[in-house]
């Protein structure tokens, strides 16, 4: 059979068991080339077990993962073509982000000029700082750039943006959305639905440690058959069949979205939205539950 070189990453049928707990429960999904892939899902879901054993962290029970059509296991080759920012680093403290990033770049036969990196991360500024001196984004940001010290075919990011300020994250985005153009392959693991949505070519929703959907963001709202989405107060929850209620907000799905305000204006309700469905949408439908 002939091989798909566009394939970067192959991942078929992992499984990853604690006791009862099935962390990772029989995992498939593939990358290409040039394609941002995130795994969505809830805190629990079994994303960084998947990432980690993809980066050799762990040992899977079950399964098999092909590296860039290649390689089956984790070999320094595929090292050397991987990035990878961890959803928790350890830096050494003492050392400044300019040393950090030397450090780094030095325990690869291929890197990036550092420059680049430093434009490319914003990083000028805190150049001379000793990472225990760096706030919690600033550290954040080193850790992603990390990911790319190694001018990396493949990078796989667990939750980049958690702590980082809208500033930051919508920098990271672009930062992403480019390296993503230069026909490099991303991995992002995410419970941010706006994040999955904006920056993803392929979405796997992932839950109680199986993939529950996939496609890209606008197949997985048009697959899921949702409508309109109106929410309002979860004390008229009644009005509709079908209502979800997560905290104080009801939730209907509707194909008759003028049918449904005229019936809550009826009542005297004013306070709702009118909206597109959303990924989050999708995972409410799917599981009953939101995200976070
Ligand atoms: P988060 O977003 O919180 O990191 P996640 O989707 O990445 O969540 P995992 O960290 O992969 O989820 O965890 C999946 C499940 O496996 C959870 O129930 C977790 O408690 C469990 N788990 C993970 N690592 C271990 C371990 N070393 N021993 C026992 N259970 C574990």
């Amino acid at each position: 059979m002939r091989k798909n070189l566009r394939t970067v990453l192959r991942v078929e049928n992992l499984r990853k068991y604690y006791g009862s707990i099935k962390a990772v429960d029989g995992v498939s999904f593939i990358v290409e080339k040039g394609q941002l892939v995130s795994i969505l899902g809830p805190n629990g879901a079994g994303k960084t077990t998947t990432i980690e054993i993809i980066e050799g962290l762990r040992t899977p029970d079950h399964g098999t993962i092909e590296y860039f059509g290649t390689f089956n296991t984790i070999t320094n080759e595929v090292k050397e073509r991987l990035g990878v920012c961890f959803q928790e680093n350890f830096f050494f403290e003492e050392l400044t982000v300019l040393e950090t990033l030397k450090l780094y770049s030095s325990l690869y036969n291929r890197s990036l000029p550092l420059n680049e990196i430093i434009t490319m991360f914003d990083l000028e500024e805190s150049l001379k700082k000793r990472v225990r001196h760096l706030s919690g984004g600033q550290k954040q940001r080193l850790a992603v750039a990390l990911a790319f010290v190694n001018d990396p075919e493949l990078v796989l990011l667990d939750e980049p943006t958690v702590g980082l300020d809208p500033h930051a994250r919508h920098h990271l985005w672009d930062v992403i959305k480019h390296f993503k153009s230069l026909g490099k392959s991303i991995i992002l693991t995410t419970h941010y639905m706006d994040e999955a949505h904006q920056l993803s070519d392929m979405v796997y929703i992932m839950d109680s440690g199986k993939i529950i959907a996939w496609g890209s963001p606008q197949e997985l709202i048009t697959s899921s058959g949702l409508n309109a989405v109106i929410e309002f107060p979860a004390t008229h929850a009644h009005l509709f069949e079908e209502t979800v209620v997560t905290g104080d907000v009801a939730i209907i799905s509707t194909p008759d979205a003028p049918g449904a305000i005229k019936r809550l204006l009826d009542v005297g309700v004013e306070n709702f939205i009118v909206r597109h469905p959303t990924l989050e949408d999708v995972f409410l439908k799917l599981t009953g539950r939101r995200i976070d």
